[in-house]
């Protein structure tokens, strides 16, 4: 099995390269640009994106990241990960960080509210699903989680939560999209690494080994010219 990477400058990567390693997998830290090179695909993780994108532009990784995402390698953005993956990102209240993009959608940051309104929801997933009918719900983790707001015509929708619109939860819910697919790239609004559940992971392998075999292939087609 081809290794994986994690971006490891701050948030949760411990968490995902022990998810990984729970399924056999090895999960490379990744630190540097050239340490990209070695590695097939990459998950980045949840934790804070504005403290994330400092550390990037610090060690020169955002020009390694656009290239990894534009070979068609598979990555993966959780939470902080999937802010980092947007083209757009609103909500911050000052200026902005900057962002890897390539994820065709609008993300808005902190959406849910502050820390406290931190939560749990179990969100119907049907690409979770086993051929044998096993479950397709997976119980999110929400901490300070941003909602992507819209996509673009190639962005496929893996799973969306209705948000009560006021406290009082009246009956009236507005559906924001936490879980979103573009060929190589996948981008989760919540914290699979932080639950027992690998089934994202195992989903994000299967992609990897998918996406990853038709990147490697283009680049020997781009080669052979
Ligand atoms: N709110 C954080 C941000 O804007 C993301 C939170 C998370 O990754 N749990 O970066």
């Amino acid at each position: 099995m081809a290794l994986v990477g994690v971006l490891a400058l701050q948030g949760s990567f411990n968490e995902h390269i022990a998810a990984l390693r729970r399924l056999g997998v090895k999960g490379v830290e990744i630190r540097k640009p050239e340490q990209l090179e070695t590695v097939a695909s990459l998950i980045i993780p949840g934790g804070e994106s504005t403290t994330m994108a400092k550390l990037a532009e610090y060690h020169n990784l955002f020009p390694a990241l656009r290239e990894f995402v534009k070979m068609g390698k598979p990555v993966w953005g959780t939470c902080a990960g999937l802010i980092f993956l947007a083209n757009k990102a609103t909500g911050q209240k000052i200026g902005g960080q900057e962002l890897i993009g390539g994820l065709d959608c609008t993300v808005h940051r902190n959406f849910f509210g502050s820390q406290i309104r931190s939560f749990e929801a179990e969100l119907a997933v049907p690409e979770l699903a086993s051929k044998e009918g096993g479950p397709e719900v997976f119980r999110g983790v929400f901490i300070r989680a941003p909602a992507i707001l819209d996509v673009g015509p190639e962005v496929q929708v893996l799973a969306d939560y209705l948000v009560p619109i006021n406290e009082e939860n009246t009956g009236s819910e507005k559906k924001v999209i936490v879980a979103v697919r573009q060929r190589n790239l996948l981008a989760t609004a919540f914290h699979p690494e932080l639950t027992a559940d690998t089934r994202w992971h195992s989903y994000f392998l299967k992609m990897a080994t998918e996406t990853g075999e038709e990147a490697s292939s283009s680049i020997v087609a781009v080669g052979a010219d």
